[in-house]
Formats: structure tokens, C-alpha cells, sequence
């Protein structure tokens, strides 16, 4: 078969699959190219298994009131079962993937694709050379560990999907959204859990509400927090791993996680020989139809640095391929992405922030709900959810929603079509509530709880 292609995808995958699906979809010769396994990291060691590992954890929550609805649990958890199911549900998933990629004729090569020139990918383990009209690395990233003595033997979220035994205790570090759900996942899987983040409060750059009742609802759980605090060196301890801190603690945890963040995988791919050029931050640089510096090559998803999430990567796949392969030149608009925390509490999120919206607009209203959750009124459960709305002044536009509670992540997705459609205030307020439900209280604000006027509170 010739080695000549309309296009050739690194990378298989949100991003990727969708790129090369919808291009073999218009007519293109489209070969992927995978070195592990297809579906990225969303499906293998992400948002799916992570999901899965969440609802496992969130059964001792529900045990834990379910006395208060009359129910007796006499329940045990068996870790091993779940990884076992959950590798079954992965290994369906990339099938799915796999079939997805093959029926519209896209040839998947399982190898290591090194760019060699702006139309020449090298695959490493066959030792041949590809022609591709267009090249689109869709590499993902991979999680970055902090170079202190004995970094080793901590873990990273790829570790814990596979985990032989679950530890006694984790010390987890970092505050963002993989330390807080991997936090929830082990705290509710009976794992004595700590949060260690170098900053002052979790979830930097989220709403201050959603920040303090988050933190608030995880210590509920049992999870302690350590701020102001990084670790400094990891040493072996018998079976346990012994931390010191930066504040020059040190205290021994049964694993040690590291969720410090991700980093754009480019290393080795041979953008040096076609000058693709790098952010500050070291992902790929590319334009609002995500063509990179060298115009054959373009480049969707994490190793772009934009917004690192799997629907984001999607819509930039599906973007590349309508602009290069459809003549449909088409842009993803980043400005507004509904974004969720699978914690317990669960967060979602979209748009401003209080603080960034009286920064930005000065006139803003501030709508805010705390209330217990109608499951827990029959527990001695304190527990409140939050809904916050922020709007431009005097019934304006609603330019953020933050949640936290149950089904949060459901509910901001829903709030992102009248968002996306610019509603004003009046526009919820013309929807008839849904009784009784949590999500009725977004559409029931009667008058702000907080007004700024000129950047003000009034
Ligand atoms: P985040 O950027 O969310 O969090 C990284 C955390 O590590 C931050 O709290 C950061 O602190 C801290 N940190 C960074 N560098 C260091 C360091 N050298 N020493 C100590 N602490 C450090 O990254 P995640 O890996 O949690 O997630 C990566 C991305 O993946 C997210 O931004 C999100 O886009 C996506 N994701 C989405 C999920 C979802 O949709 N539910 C789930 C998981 C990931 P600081 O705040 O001070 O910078």
C-alpha cells in the first residue's frame, strides 16, 4: 500500500479520533499513528475511569444516611473487584474506538510517529517514512512531577487507575482538579486522605464561594488540608513513604500522590527539524484554526495548551477537519467552557466569577443560594449547596454560574445553552420552576444578594 496520505494523526486521542474520523468522513486518506493504547487519556487513565472510580466512592456517602430512610447497610468494598470492572470498561470503550476509526476507512499504526519533515512522519519501531499532505499531533499531555528527591516513589493519577491495594493513608499534592477528585475518590474508598497545596485555599481561579464550600464539604468527609506547604523529599520508610514538607515536618504516608499539574507532550516528536513553535508554557503555539508555525502541521488538544479538557479537544478536532478537508474554515470559541470538579461536593462551573466579573464590567449583581440538599434533611447532615448566578447590573446578562452540590456537573451543562445564547436575568426568570428540585432556585432569584456598582459592593 502507498505511504502517501491526505493526512497522518499522532496521537489517538479525543482530539485525534475525531480529526481523523470526520476527515476519512469527507473523503481523506487518514492514517493515525498510537504508540499505547486508542482513546488518550480521557478514556484510558482520565475522565472515564476516574468517573467510574467516583461513583465507587460516593456509596459510603449514600451509606452514610441511608439509615435516616430506614435502610440497615452492612456493606465492604472490594478494590480489586473494581479495578477489574473497570478495566473491562475500558478495554470495551477503546474497541469502540478502534471500530469508530476503521468504518470510515482510517488505518491505525501502532508505532511511534517522529516528524521527520512538514510532510514526512517516521515511524520508529517499522523503520518507515509516511507522506502526508497535512500532519496533526494530537500528543495530549502527561502529568508533571515536581524534581525532588526521591520523586520516584510517589504515584501520579496514571499509577492510581491501577493500584495492586488501596493505601492506608495518601498524601496528595496539589489543589487542582485531579488532586481534589483523586482526594474524593480515595477518602471515599476508606483511604485516610490529606491535601497538600502550595497556595493559600483549593481550586485557584475558581469562585470564592465555590473555593470555601468545597474545602468546607471535603473536611465534612474527613480529608485534611495543608496549605502554604510543597514536599520536599520523599524517602522510603518500610512499607510506608516517609514525607518531608517544606515546613520541615515529616510524617509517613502509606502512597504519596503527586497532582501537580500536566504538561504538553512534545518531547521527541521532531518539531525542531520543521520549526513548530513553542509557547512560553512549552506547548505548541497555533493559530485560531489550530495551524501551527509550519502550515502543513496543525495540532488540537492538551499539547496545545488551551483548555485541557476532552470536549474542548473534540471541538478542535472536528474544527481542523471542517476548515482542511471540508472547505469549511471553522474556529472553536474558547471564552466560555462549562467545566466540572467530579469532588464530593461536586462543582460546576461556567463563565466569570464574582471577582473577575466586578473586575471586567464594575455594575454586576450577584445572585448566591446556600440550602441544605433535600437528601440530606432527614440526616443531622449541615452540609449546604450552593448556586450563584452573576449577572450584569439590573436584570442583565448572566455571564456566570457556579454550583456545588449534587448533580452540579448536569446542571452546569444545561446552564451553558442559555449562557451560550447571551440570556439576560429575565430570560431565568421566565422559566417556571421544576419543584422540588435543587436547580429551581436559578430560575426563583427574586433580588441579588450582592450589588457592585463602578466595582463597588453597594
Ligand atoms: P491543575 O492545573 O488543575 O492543578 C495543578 C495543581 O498543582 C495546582 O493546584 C497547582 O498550584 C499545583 N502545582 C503546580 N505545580 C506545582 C509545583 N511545582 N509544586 C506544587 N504544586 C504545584 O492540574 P491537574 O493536573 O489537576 O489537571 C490538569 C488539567 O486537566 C486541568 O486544568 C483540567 O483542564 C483537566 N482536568 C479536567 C477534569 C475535569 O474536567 N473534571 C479532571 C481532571 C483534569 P497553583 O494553583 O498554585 O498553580
Amino acid at each position: 500500500m502507498s505511504n502517501a496520505y491526505d493526512l497522518v494523526v499522532i496521537g489517538a486521542g479525543s482530539g485525534g479520533v475525531r480529526a481523523a474520523r470526520m476527515a476519512a468522513g469527507f473523503g481523506a486518506r487518514v492514517a493515525v499513528i498510537e504508540e499505547y493504547r486508542v482513546g488518550g487519556t480521557c478514556v484510558i487513565r482520565g475522565c472515564v475511569p476516574k468517573k467510574l472510580f467516583v461513583y465507587a466512592s460516593r456509596f459510603s456517602d449514600l451509606f452514610e444516611i441511608a439509615p435516616t430512610f430506614g435502610w440497615t447497610v452492612d456493606a465492604s468494598f472490594d478494590w480489586p473487584t473494581l479495578v477489574a470492572n473497570k478495566d473491562k470498561e475500558i478495554a470495551r470503550l477503546e474497541s469502540a474506538y478502534v471500530a469508530a476509526l476503521e468504518k470510515p476507512g482510517v488505518e491505525i499504526i501502532r508505532d511511534r510517529g517522529v516528524i521527520r519533515g512538514p510532510n514526512t512522519v517516521h515511524l520508529v519501531s517499522e523503520g518507515r517514512d509516511l507522506e502526508a499532505r497535512h500532519i496533526l499531533i494530537a500528543t495530549g499531555g502527561k502529568p508533571y512531577v515536581p524534581a525532588i528527591p526521591g520523586h520516584e516513589l510517589g504515584i501520579t493519577s496514571n499509577e492510581a487507575f491501577h493500584l495492586k491495594t488501596l493505601p492506608h493513608s495518601i498524601l496528595i499534592e496539589g489543589g487542582g482538579y485531579v488532586a481534589l477528585e483523586f482526594a474524593t475518590i480515595f477518602s471515599g474508598l476508606g483511604v485516610k486522605t490529606t491535601v497538600l497545596y502550595r497556595g493559600d485555599r483549593i481550586l485557584r481561579g475558581f469562585d470564592e464561594d465555590i473555593r470555601v464550600a468545597l474545602e468546607a464539604g471535603m473536611q465534612l468527609r474527613g480529608i485534611d488540608f495543608i496549605y502554604d506547604c510543597t514536599i520536599q523529599k520523599l524517602e522510603k520508610a518500610g512499607e510506608d513513604v516517609s514525607v518531608t514538607y517544606s515546613s520541615g515536618v515529616v510524617a509517613p504516608y502509606g502512597a504519596v500522590m503527586f497532582a501537580t499539574g500536566r504538561t504538553p507532550n512534545v518531547t521527541g516528536l521532531g518539531l525542531e527539524t520543521v520549526g513548530v513553535s513553542l509557547t512560553d508554557r512549552g506547548a505548541i503555539a497555533v493559530d485560531a484554526r489550530s495551524q501551527t508555525s509550519c502550515p502543513s502541521i496543525y495540532a488540537v488538544g492538551d499539547v496545545t495548551g488551551r483548555a485541557a479538557l476532552t470536549p474542548v479537544a473534540i471541538r478542535e478536532g472536528s474544527a481542523f477537519a471542517e476548515t482542511v478537508f471540508n472547505d469549511n474554515p471553522t474556529e472553536v470559541d474558547h471564552s466560555q467552557i462549562a467545566t466540572a470538579v467530579f469532588s464530593e461536593p461536586e462543582v460546576g462551573v461556567i463563565g466569570l466569577t464574582e471577582a473577575d466579573a466586578v473586575a471586567a464590567h464594575g455594575d454586576v449583581d450577584v445572585y448566591v443560594a446556600r440550602f441544605r440538599p433535600m437528601i440530606n434533611t432527614l440526616s443531622d447532615r449541615s452540609e449546604r449547596m450552593v448556586m450563584k448566578l452573576v449577572t450584569l447590573a439590573d436584570g442583565g446578562r448572566v455571564i456566570g454560574c457556579h454550583i456545588l452540590g449534587p448533580g452540579a456537573a448536569e446542571l452546569v451543562q444545561l446552564v451553558a445553552v442559555p449562557m451560550a445564547m447571551k440570556a439576560d436575568k429575565a430570560d431565568f426568570d421566565r422559566a417556571i420552576a421544576v419543584h422540588p428540585t435543587a436547580a429551581e432556585e436559578l430560575v426563583t432569584f427574586k433580588s441579588p444578594s450582592i450589588r457592585y456598582r463602578k466595582g463597588e459592593k453597594v
